[in-house]
């Protein structure tokens, strides 16, 4: 093969060290051991957005490819399992149902198993949903052990993620990527410096004047986006109008209550959403909310109100709008994290969007030539993605039955994408689930929220006329149910199994 002109990214800088930041740093020093610098600038006087604590299943496979031990991970981050979340007053208030991770059972035939559970409930049959889920089924008495590998188990049908502190899982990021070679700088960036034809940014500034210059830049600045948007002037789509929170109150509080849960809990409220997230050593709290419908003071009052126990600080207000960058790779500069948007805490995929952005930064790594194919590649994929997240966030709002406040009425009157559209209608014509090509949530996502939020379906899937009958769908309805409840009744309990494996102190 000729000898190709040595055009390989030699040096990567990464501005910013929150979650984000110090993610893509242990990350690059992992997968790109040498020839090449990695260097993370931050500053403590800035700080980072501080919340960003409950996650969804793959967050796992970036602990383990990292070789991430979990037990030492949830020590030091004093982390707790998630089995999925339980909404509270999002269809109507005093009503609540379970968003699990893994699926509704097996299906024992060609249908899908929640076309048996409609049937059997059209004949009367009153078991909900939920139960037959083991995720809830272990969530709900508090149990928890990880799935089995079994395929003809009950216990193999459930998946699990992660609740915990995020500037301890930062800074246990932190000592893994400076143990592989990443240089940390402290240090305000105070200018940035474009280069060349290309308008590629060379270099950025410090306080104390050092510059930085690198091939290639990962700009985890937060909400600023200090490279993506302030120098480069990317553009930002907004997504109000499906997504109209534009404000979040938290405050951690002292264990109480139900005590530490393996789940996390959403409950609606006048104007928005508040999140219970609990973990070993306190429980995180915040009220998101929509400023159009609520002041800063009633939102802290509100929150500080619903608390498990004390309130251990004060209220933190934090402010954004919903919506993603026009191109989260632009020029030399990749955007992780809230520099790339947010499109609010509703299903933890925050963090997700961290890894996938890495994983695909990795999959599509350029050479110092920046082929714009594979920056637009890299732009259709992450698009994407953010879509299909964005419609079933807006699937939460949009089916909520709740008249009893402005900011309710609002989204369930509003328009919706026609992706959205086309899968509510399709849910309610038949209870079919429609999946689109990368769709992060699954069927079962979708079907929890879909029934969760009164979504019924007018009928059924007509295959149902050729199969059991609703004594045999009732049959495997209450057989499921059963199987569930008695494996969860044997699961050890959350705090002990914690413990059980060196991840908790007794
Ligand atoms: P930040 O944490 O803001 O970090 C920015 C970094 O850039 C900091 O280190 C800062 O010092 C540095 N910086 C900025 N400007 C400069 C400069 N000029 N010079 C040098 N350094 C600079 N995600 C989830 O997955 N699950 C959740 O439950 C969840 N809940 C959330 C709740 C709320 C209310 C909000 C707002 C977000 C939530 N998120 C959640 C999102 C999650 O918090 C973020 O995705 C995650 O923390 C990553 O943030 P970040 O690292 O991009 O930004």
């Amino acid at each position: 093969m000729e000898q190709a002109a040595d055009t390989a990214i030699r040096s990567i800088a990464i501005v910013g060290g929150g979650t984000a930041g110090w993610m893509t740093a242990a990350a690059l020093a992992h997968a790109i051991p040498r020839g090449c610098t990695i260097t993370l600038i931050e500053s403590d006087a800035i700080g980072t957005v501080g919340v960003g604590e409950a996650t969804i299943p793959p967050i796992r496979v970036f602990n383990q490819t990292l070789g991430i031990d979990e037990a030492e991970f949830l020590r030091e981050t004093k982390g707790s399992f998630k089995l999925g979340i339980e909404f509270v007053d999002w269809a109507r208030t005093g009503q609540r149902y379970f968003h699990p991770f893994g699926t509704f059972g097996k299906p024992f035939d060609l249908l899908a198993v929640h076309q048996h559970w409609l049937a059997a409930r059209a004949g009367g049959s009153r078991v909900p949903l939920d139960e037959l889920s083991m995720a809830w089924g272990a969530a709900r008495h508090g149990r928890f052990a990880p799935p089995v590998g079994d395929p003809r188990s009950v216990a193999s049908t459930f998946d699990y993620a992660y609740h915990f502190d995020a500037g301890l899982y930062a800074a246990f990021l932190r000592r893994y990527a400076e143990a592989r070679r990443v240089e940390r700088i402290e240090g305000a960036v105070v200018d940035v410096a474009l280069g060349g034809d290309n308008g590629h940014i060379a270099s950025v500034t410090l306080a104390d004047g050092r510059q930085v210059a690198a091939d290639l830049f990962v700009d985890c600045s937060g909400f600023r986006g200090l490279l993506i948007e302030q120098a480069l002037g990317t553009g930002y789509e907004d997504w109000t109008h499906w997504l109209p929170c534009d404000r979040a109150v938290a405050v951690p509080c002292a264990t109480g209550g139900e005590g530490m849960t393996p789940y996390t809990r959403s409950t609606a409220r006048a104007a928005g959403w508040q999140w219970r997230i609990p973990l070993q050593h306190r429980t995180g709290n915040g009220y998101v909310y929509c400023s159009r419908h609520l002041s800063d003071d009633e939102a802290a009052a509100t929150l500080l109100a619903n608390l498990d126990g004390p309130a251990l600080g004060d209220p933190r207000f934090l402010r954004f709008t919903t919506g993603r960058r026009t191109k989260f790779w632009n020029r030399n500069v990749v955007a992780v994290g809230l520099a790339s948007g947010f499109m609010e805490p509703l299903e933890s995929t925050s963090i997700h969007l961290i890894q996938a952005a890495i994983a695909k930064l990795l999959a599509f790594f350029p050479t110092r030539d920046f082929d714009p194919a594979v920056v637009d590649e890299y732009n259709r994929v992450a698009i994407t993605e953010c879509e299909r997240i964005r419609d079933f966030l807006i699937l939460h709002y949009k089916l909520t039955q709740r008249a009893d406040a402005p900011l309710w009425r609002d989204c369930a009157a509003m328009a919706i994408p026609d992706t959205l559209a086309m899968k509510i209608d399709h849910f309610h014509s038949t209870g079919r689930l429609i999946a689109r090509d990368m769709d992060l949530f699954g069927p079962a996502s979708w079907l929890a929220v879909h029934i969760g939020q009164g979504n019924d379906p007018r009928g059924g899937d007509p295959l149902l006329a050729y199969a059991t009958g609703a004594q045999t769908s009732s049959g495997f309805v209450d057989r499921l149910a059963g199987a569930i409840d008695a494996m969860a009744r044997s699961m050890p309990g959350h705090a002990a199994y914690l413990q059980r494996i060196g991840a908790s102190q007794p």
